[in-house]
Parts: C-alpha cells; structure tokens; sequence
C-alpha cells in the first residue's frame, strides 16, 4: 500500500522517500521543567510513526531525536533555584526519559543531548561565518544574517520583515542587521570576553555569572537554539535526510532558521532535490478548553499530574483517536474518560471471545463470517486510513466498526468468526503501538462467582443476587452467558462517575 505523508512545507501529500534507512528527526524537549500533555501528544505521535514504519512496512528507521540542556529557560531556572544550570538540565532529563518510559514511548535510536555536540556546533557556525551568512556583533554574539538567504521564511510562509514577531530573548540585540536575525553563538555575559583566554587557559567550559560557557574559537560562550539540531542531525545524518517532525509552534522561527543554516551550508541546488529535509511534518497544538495550555491560565497538565489519573494507555488512544495528527487537540477530562471508556469497550471484547473460545467445547455451528457482518475488509480498511497520512481516527473509527459488530453478532458468530475478529482488534492495537494486556482478576473475587454459580445451579436466586451486588461493589460486572459467567472490572465506569460528581 503507497503510503502517503503531509510535508507542511510543499502542502503536499508525498510518497515515503525511497532509501535504506529512513532517517527521522524530532525536536526533543527543552529539560527545564517537566513535559506537558502538548510534548506528550507529539512523542507519542512519533513514537507510533516510528512502529509503523519499522512494524508494519518494515522499513529500517534512525530515528534521532536532541536533548535541549543548554538554553536561556534553563539559566533562568537555575538563577531561580539557586542552583547549577547542568544540575537542572540533568533532572529534568531524567524526568524526561522517566515519563518516557511511562508512556511506552521507546521508538528512538539515539537522544543527542546539545551540550555533548559543542565542537559540531562550533563548527557550524564557523563554517556559516566563512561563507558570509554569520556576523558579529562586538559584546553579545554571532548572528544569522537572514537577507542573505534567499529562501528565508519559504516553510511558514513568512516574509524577513515579518520574522521580528517571533525572537526570543537570546536573539535580542540592537546591534542586528535584521530584526529577524538569530543568534547561533552567544558571548557570555561579562567586560571583555576574550580577556577570559589568559585566566582560564586549556579549560574548555567553566559557568560565568551564572551562566555556562565553552572555549572556543569564536570566543567563551553557548551555543543558540536553532544551531544545536542542524549540528546533531548533519553529524548523524548529513546534509539532507528525509523526516524533520516536531510540534507546530516550533515551525517559526525554529525550523524556518535550520532551513536557512543548514541549507547555507550545503548550497543545495533545488533541481537536483538537494533540500534539507525532504517530508517537514508537525503535530497540531494541544489545547485545554479551547485554550493554549499554560501554566499562567492554570491549565498546564503535566505527564505525571494525567498519570495518576488515567493510564498511559488511555494517554496515547486519546491522542491517536480523538484528532488528526496535524489537526488541533483540545484537552477536556471528559475526553480522557471518553478515551478510556472506549479502550475498556475493545479490551472487554478481546476478554469475552477469548472466554467464549476457552468455554466451548467442539464448534459452534453457526457460520457467519467477520466479511459475512457487513461485506467489508477491516484490516484493508484499518490499513489504508494509516497509509492516508497517518489518520489515525479514521483507522480506530474502524476499529470500533469491528467491536460494535463483534458484540452485535457475538452469540451468531462462528468461532473463526470471532479468532478474526480477535486478531484484526489486536493486531490493529499492537499497529498503534500498544501492548495489550488483559486485566487479572483477583482470585476472591473468581471465588465469589463460583459460590454464586453453586447458588443459581440450585435456584438459590437471593443469594444469587446477593453475591452478584457484593462482586458489582468490589468494582466487577458479571455478565451470564450459555457458557458460563463472564467477569470484567467495572473500573470505567466508577471514573466516569466519579469525574462526574
Ligand atoms: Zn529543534
């Protein structure tokens, strides 16, 4: 199946680049503070595009992704705090990879952290000076000029003269050819910088006012943002490769300004499909009620604050079915019961064919076939809403199809019937990056059913009923089949309750 993927710079829907190895970048997280539900919607998204390619079309995938552990917000963290910037950069990066690890997302090859690449960085941005796009501005940095790149502003659509709206404070300066204009090395703050050379001779870093700086030639300072990701990805990738992923908000000026360094640096020529990156794709923004999460408006949802409510299952099937990847997300409670109370309905399926399929002795007779339901293929079906530029909704939409039929016909179905149905729900699932596992249930309560079972084989039907409420308070459902007692947590149920209160 031709898999199609959305490049937001050409607004076009291209083919997978062709190659031994697809090479795949994602912008990694700023380690000043703990990732929200906005981060998490875009790694869990990439983390699934990754299976996918690896899983389903069994490509090979590099799939890259930076650490940001030198930058202002961390400073200015550190300032705070009163502690060292690379101790805060260290935490953070371990409460990164921990709500990583929570959310299953473990698709990457290799976290390139930005303060391990300081000589590529260097290099960069000696080579960008050498060629005429980088200037200096006496006291405070190394700039990008971006009239000299004629091609500035081509992936968000944004003229040089518009590009002052979106600097931030590292790239402040009044000394800019162009507002525009980005820092790629910034001079740490002090008289006069270079008079640090004879005091701190043959050390390479040393923390000056509070902030970090690295030796070099260009003289004692840290690197900007924008640098630190085409430094990374040229060291591991080259000049060119073929998935540049983050979230939207990173499209200007972040990504707009890697264009324009990495394609300086190479001279790529357009008619030979030289360009920097071949498919720029970006995840849509995740709001709260309408709203940017932040933490000024008391929206900001931390990975771990959503954990200790739901689970990280429910995390990545609400943000693969509830909107288009480049679609815009907005967050509710509701929609994360919403996302739960349907994850429940597919697992409780799985649960009660493989219960039927344990409890029946010999076939069952009746014959009617998982295409006999309705005449449709849901695994082509599944399969070509993926390959549509990664639609997930309207994949899983098809995965609901299946359930709500698998229940409809249950009792009709044949027993290959329900296999199919069964492996179609779980293969989609393990597409989509999940690892189904099927609630345990403890064994008092498997005791209590069959006491119950004892009493409705001898038409006890109080004490039957009695026992059935005791087993429905402990937070179980029994649902009385011709094969027997079917058991199934009623956890959905008591947190849509309880949220609604
Ligand atoms: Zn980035």
């Amino acid at each position: 199946m031709a898999v199609k993927i959305f490049d937001s710079l050409s607004g076009e829907k291209k083919p997978l680049p062709r190659t031994k190895e697809l090479r795949l970048f994602v912008c990694g997280p700023t380690v000043y503070d703990c990732a929200h539900l906005g981060h998490a919607r875009t790694y869990i998204f990439f983390d699934f595009l990754a299976k996918y390619l690896r899983k389903e079309l069994g490509l090979k995938v590099f799939y890259l992704q930076n650490i940001t552990d030198i930058d202002d917000k961390i400073i200015a963290r550190a300032k705070k705090e009163g502690k060292k910037p690379a101790d805060i950069a260290k935490f953070y990066t371990k409460a990164y990879f921990e709500d990583m690890k929570k959310l299953g997302i473990d698709a990457v090859t290799k976290y390139a952290p930005a303060t391990k690449f300081i000589p590529q960085i260097i290099n960069q941005v000696q080579r960008l000076i050498k060629k005429g796009y980088g200037y200096e501005i006496p006291n405070d940095g190394y700039y990008f000029d971006i009239s000299k790149f004629k091609d500035y502003g081509k992936l968000s659509r944004r003229s040089a003269e518009q590009a002052e709206s979106a600097t931030s404070r590292i790239d402040e300066s009044v000394g800019k050819r162009n507002k525009g204009d980005f820092c790629m090395w910034k001079f740490s703050t002090g008289a006069d910088l270079r008079g640090l050379d004879a005091d701190l001779r043959g050390k390479k870093f040393t923390v000056i006012d509070g902030e970090p700086a690295w030796w070099s030639t260009l003289g004692w300072g840290r690197p900007g943002w924008h640098i630190e990701d085409t430094a990374i990805t040229e060291y591991f990738f080259g000049p060119q490769y073929d998935i540049h992923g983050g979230g939207v908000d990173l499209k200007f000026p972040h990504h707009e300004a890697e264009i324009a360094q990495q394609e300086a640096l190479s001279g790529k020529r357009y008619d030979r499909d030289e360009s920097f990156v071949k498919i720029w794709m970006h995840t849509g923004f995740l709001l709260a009620r309408g709203k940017k999460m932040s933490k000024s408006l008391g929206n900001f949802i931390t990975i771990r604050d959503f954990l200790k409510k739901h689970s990280a299952d429910v995390l990545r099937f609400m943000v693969l079915s509830s909107s288009h990847y480049r679609s815009p997300m907005d967050y509710s409670d509701v929609l994360a019961i919403q996302a739960e109370k349907n994850l429940n309905n597919i697992f409780r399926l799985i649960a009660k064919i493989n219960f039927r399929l344990k409890n029946t002795k010999g076939g069952i007779t009746n014959t009617i076939s998982v295409k006999g339901y309705t005449g449709q293929d849901y695994s082509g079906l599944f399969k070509s809403g993926l390959a549509d530029d990664l639609n997930t909704p309207a994949a899983i939409s098809i995965l609901f199809r299946a359930v709500e039929q698998g229940n409809k016909m249950f009792r009709l179905s044949s027993r290959e019937a329900l296999i199919k149905t069964r492996n179609f729900i779980i293969g989609s699932l393990k597409t989509l990056g999940f690892a189904p596992k099927m609630p345990v249930i403890p064994a008092k309560i498997r005791k209590l059913v069959a006491e119950r079972e004892k009493f409705r084989g001898s038409k006890q039907f109080s004490h039957s009923d009695r026992l059935r409420k005791k087993i429905e308070g402990l937070g179980y459902e029994v649902e009385d089949t011709p094969r027997g007692p079917f058991l199934w947590p009623k956890f959905s149920l008591k947190l849509w309750q309880k949220n609604r209160d």
